[in-house]
């Protein structure tokens, strides 16, 4: 049997939320140990657009009323860590844009004049025009308005092998787990047969959050999934975009994000109303149909004669939605020693931490002293799907 184990915080699940949780914890003294069970980041992590939200989008459809200031400083926290001097060192990690745009290709909509008028946007947007469009825009046919938000673009996959680096030697790959007992309690989590003991056990695994509720005899919080169907498109003629693209209904009718292939070329990786019900609706001979009329009608000089086009289905695991669940929130459930969430957004990460730090801290969980952990096997990092899928 191999060598039981003991930690503060034993946390499963390595997406954003584990892997920000874990460097966290051990940046104030926590022993920890992350378990994955497949890749790290693999799950929606490495898949999302990793735009970093500051909330200007809600404003859209009036869902931000400005008395949840999380999501409108997660562009700060992120930035602070990404020079070096905030809450976790992530000096290394690829910026890929320091800001996203919202784009509105024909006259000022309605919409958008409400989005304006929103307290939540009011100094956080800035028109641009010529030399400062982004450059996939910046054409003599280009006709449309453009703003500036003040939210980042980063690459999801140096992210995660950064967090993966301050994880130092707790991590785990183990694809068993059941719980252990002591005296009717959870006392910590039998993984592929290793006893580990812990102060607190964090859930953090994403969709697989569920099962491993069940696993362990809950039933809540109780879970949703709301699937997407992403397009992706390489091609040699495509300059980075970063941007919201505004159609007359309350979500983006699309939203393109840019990201560097190991071949040199972009690829551009496009969400929004494209990848929701409709789009879901479609195979993918039809998705990328659809995708590639929406290129053409918004930017017909763009070549994409030699593109490569692929779609990637994925779903979005977020506690099932009640009245109390705001979008520009993290979730946390508790249940004696064992606390369950999701953070809902990848920028919503140092918020889901808030809430686990906040938790210990109201119980006296404080670190302790462990042996040190032996070598273990290690998960390996998630890679970009355009290149598994694009290659
Ligand atoms: P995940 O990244 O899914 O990680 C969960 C991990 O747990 C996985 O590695 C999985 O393998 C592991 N796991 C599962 N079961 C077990 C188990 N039993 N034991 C051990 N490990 C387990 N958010 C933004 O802020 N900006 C964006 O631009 C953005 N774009 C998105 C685009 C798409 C297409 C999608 C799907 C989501 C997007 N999101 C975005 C949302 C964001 O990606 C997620 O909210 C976030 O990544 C969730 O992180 P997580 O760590 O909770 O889950």
């Amino acid at each position: 049997m191999p060598q039981p184990l003991s930690t503060d915080v034993l946390i499963l699940g390595g997406g954003i939320a584990g892997l920000w949780l874990n460097a966290s914890l051990r940046r104030q003294g926590f022993a920890t140990l992350l378990v994955e069970n497949a890749s790290l980041g693999g799950g929606q992590s490495v898949k999302s657009q990793g735009i970093i939200h500051g909330g200007a989008k809600y404003a859209l459809h009036g869902a931000l009323t400005g008395a949840s200031e999380a999501i409108a400083d997660m562009p700060r926290r992120w930035r602070e860590a990404l020079a070096g001097n905030g809450e976790l060192d992530l000096t290394g990690v690829r910026l890929l844009s320091d800001a996203h745009y919202l784009w509105s290709p024909g006259t000022l909509a309605g919409n958008l004049t409400s989005f304006f008028a929103s307290k939540a946007v009011r100094g956080r947007v800035d028109q641009v025009k010529g030399d400062a469009l982004p450059p996939a825009l910046q054409h003599p046919k280009f006709k449309g308005k453009v703003y500036r938000l003040a939210e980042l673009v980063l690459d999801v996959p140096s992210l995660i092998a950064r967090l993966a680096d301050l994880a130092g030697d707790g991590l785990l790959a183990a694809r068993e787990v059941e719980p252990l007992l002591e005296e009717g309690l959870l006392a910590g989590l039998r993984l592929d047969g290793r006893e580990v003991r812990a102060q607190r056990i964090v859930l953090s695994a994403g969709a697989g959050n569920q099962a491993l509720l069940h696993a362990l005899g809950l039933q809540q919080p109780a879970m949703q999934r709301r699937p997407l169907h992403m397009v992706m498109v390489k091609a040699p003629s495509l300059k980075p975009l970063y941007a919201h693209c505004l159609g007359g209904g309350p979500k983006p009718r699309v939203t393109v994000t840019s990201h560097p292939a190991a071949d040199g070329q972009w690829v551009w990786y496009l969400g929004g109303d494209l990848a929701e019900a409709d789009g879901v609706a479609r195979n993918e001979t039809e998705q990328i149909a659809a995708a590639e009329q929406e290129l053409r009608q918004l930017l017909p000089w763009i070549d994409l004669s030699a593109a490569q086009w692929a779609t990637l289905r994925v779903d979005r695991a977020e506690p099932a939605q009640s009245g109390l669940v705001r979008p520009d929130n993290a979730f946390l459930s508790e249940h004696g020693r064992l606390l369950v969430g999701w953070p809902t957004k990848l920028a919503l990460a140092p918020d889901f931490t808030d809430r686990v730090l906040a938790a210990l801290a109201r119980d006296g969980v404080a670190p302790s002293s462990h042996a040190p952990l032996p070598a273990l096997p290690r998960p390996p990092l998630a890679q970009p799907a355009w290149e598994e899928l694009l290659g």
